[in-house]
């Protein structure tokens, strides 16, 4: 709600500010050069408002045009609604090109702002770091090695669906963005299925730059705490054991303690076990390829999840993530030799792993909570529980009190699904949409030269269900709570067969000793929690596309059971033990159809194929 009265002050002090520049100076908010005011326009309203898309553009380009020979803009693709997306690069010597800064081994760091279009914190601190490094120069030091490239507004038609209604549990700016973009997909949960046009040239600009560092900027929901500034860093099993060496024991308490410095309170990410009760301590989980953070660990590259806190005031969010990145790129300046070192061993040796294809190496494709937890001194608010009329439970109402808690809080994860990688996929060509994705995020793809047929490791997957809603506009698989390796919890739809598959001209074939060869086995393995098959890309194979009347089942039963004794045992074994199968007549005349040779021996057939090798298999020459 705005009070109309304090909004004329406001607007009133906010214009004589305008004319008197130098009474407004804040941190960053003096910034002038030339005799040019640079404030931001979220600085300019003091925090109250931030950019629209044209402005947010027309404040870039004026920065690019006072420093055309430090930062650039470009386009990288176009939304649904026919909106350019853009990046600006920042770089201390006019070298702009991802090609020719690898050579010379400057660390890239791409910083993704506005994916949910109602948390522009980062936005808005991206434009003032920008100002600062090119313009006033406060910052150029931050660009000694490091070349950053900021996506200012990645979702951009959800950022023009503006309103005052739109982050029901966040402190302002007064107007901002729509979560998701135009289909009403969640650009957040798109990273390996790739649906969006957005997600499409995200995965371009990826290629294009293939970035050292990633950070991904947004905006909390959840519970109330002194904090201002949260973070995540993954280093579980699943990340390049270097890389997430460094960054656990290196990049996070330096970013903690630069940020403090700052003034900024900052803890890593805060999620309750119970949300009535901080003092149950924390829960954490691991960052599946459907998230930005957790897809560029397939792609064997560092990412920092920024959350700022919800409930805090717009200028000390924009404030805390500006120092968040700022303490990032001194750290990715100070050590880029090493992130560019164990970036490159991170590339060899998924190269080499698919190469060699030791039939008895693992890959972990789903990671659970190991069990550790350390205690985590946590700066709470004050807060009471009430029984609730409203809802009928328990609620919480938060004082404005900080209070310390001792809370446990989880340390790690273990692998909890893994699986032995083939030395290469093969797709049918049919399966059009599928490898459409597998090219999109940029894997090295061959095709066959002709018709081929062979016997190949696959899967059948017979026990999948279905989630009873969509989900992110698709009927996706439902998932059993997952459980320890090998229990029957962990275990999924999908177990492996041994089949004879037919794979046409123009198929597939996908060879893991390659770079992203994560991305092929997270996508093609079905038991992966973002694979195609949990994402509904072969939901089709399901179908059962025959049937056989009832007075034709009547007769195939009858003759089946006078000529074999065993099924005659096990079908009234079956009727005397199961309640519901002998209440059930299609399923006592299913019976018989599932076991005769009418039945689709194709139904739940996966139709992917794991190769131990490329021999044998025609592919047309490599282009
Ligand atoms: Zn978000």
């Amino acid at each position: 709600m705005i009070n109309p009265r304090k909004t004329l002050v406001v607007v009133a002090v906010s214009l004589l500010l305008i004319h008197l520049p130098a009474l407004s100076a804040g941190p960053k908010g003096e910034s002038r050069s030339g005799g040019e005011d640079w404030r931001t326009p979220a600085e300019r309203s003091e925090y109250r408002t931030t950019p629209r898309y044209d402005e947010t553009m027309a404040y870039l380009r004026r920065l690019a045009a006072a420093s055309p020979r430090q930062l650039k803009l470009e386009t990288f693709g176009v939304t649904g609604e026919g909106r350019d997306l853009y990046i600006a690069v920042a770089s201390r010597d006019g070298a702009f090109e991802p090609v020719a800064l690898h050579k010379a081994r400057r660390p890239i760091v791409l910083i993704q702002n506005s994916i949910h279009a109602g948390e522009m914190d980062g936005k808005d601190s991206c434009l003032a770091l920008l100002r600062d490094m090119v313009v006033t120069h406060e910052k150029a030091s931050l660009l000694a090695k490091a070349v950053v490239v900021v996506i200012p507004i990645y979702n951009a038609d959800g950022h023009e669906r503006f309103g005052p209604h739109n982050r029901i549990n966040q402190n302002g700016p007064q107007e901002a963005g729509w979560r998701t973009q135009s289909q009403n997909l969640n650009l957040n949960r798109d990273y390996m299925k790739a649906d969006a046009p957005e997600t499409r040239a995200f995965l371009k600009l990826w290629n294009r730059w293939l970035p050292d560092f990633f950070v991904d900027d947004h905006v909390t929901d959840g519970a109330d705490f002194v904090y201002d500034t949260t973070y995540n860093l993954d280093t579980g099993p699943d990340v390049f054991p270097a890389l997430a060496a460094w960054q656990r024991d290196v990049l996070a308490p330096l970013l903690e303690r630069s940020v403090a410095d700052a003034g900024h309170p900052i803890a890593p990410f805060i999620a309750l076990k119970d949300d009535t009760d901080p003092s149950r301590g924390m829960v954490t989980w691991p960052s599946s390829p459907r998230y930005s953070t957790g897809y560029v660990i397939l792609q064997n590259r560092p990412g920092l999840l920024v959350e700022m806190h919800m409930l805090k005031d717009y200028r000390s969010r924009v404030t805390g993530n500006y120092e968040v990145l700022r303490a990032l790129l001194e750290v990715v300046n100070r050590d880029a030799d090493a992130l560019l070192a164990m970036n490159r061993d991170a590339d060899e040796a998924t190269v080499a792993a698919g190469r060699r294809h030791d039939p008895a190496a693992r890959f972990p494709l789903r990671l659970e909570p190991d069990g550790a937890t350390e205690t985590f001194r946590f700066h709470g608010h004050s807060y009471r529980r009430t029984p609730s009329e409203i809802s009928g439970a328990l609620r919480i109402e938060y004082g404005n009190e900080p209070v310390l808690m001792d809370v446990q809080r989880p340390t790690s994860f273990k692998v909890a699904y893994a699986v032995a990688p083939p030395a290469a996929y093969i797709v049918p060509a049919q399966w059009t949409s599928v490898i459409e994705v597998l090219a999109s995020h940029g894997l090295r793809l061959r095709r066959t030269s002709r018709a081929w047929s062979a016997e190949v490791e696959t899967y059948r997957c017979d026990g999948v269900k279905w989630l009873d809603h969509p989900f992110e506009g698709r009927q996706v698989l439902f998932r059993p709570q997952e459980g320890p390796p090998g229990t029957e919890a962990s275990r999924g739809a999908c177990e492996p067969a041994r089949e004879t598959l037919s794979f046409p001209r123009g198929s597939a074939v996908i060879p893991l000793d390659q770079r992203a060869a994560k991305v092929a086995i997270h996508f093609l393995e079905p038991e992966g929690p973002d694979s195609a098959v949990a994402w509904g890309f072969f939901n089709a194979v399901f179908e059962q596309k025959e049937y056989g009347e009832a007075y034709v089942l009547e007769k195939l039963a009858r003759d089946m059971l006078e000529k074999d004794t065993h099924l005659k045992e096990e079908f009234e074994r079956k009727i005397a033990e199961e309640r519901d199968f002998a209440a059930s007549p299609a399923a006592r005349l299913e019976f018989f159809y599932r076991r005769c040779p009418w039945w689709d021996s194709r139904m739940g057939l996966y139709p992917v194929g794991r190769l131990a090798s490329l021999e044998g298999v025609p592919l047309a020459p490599a282009r």
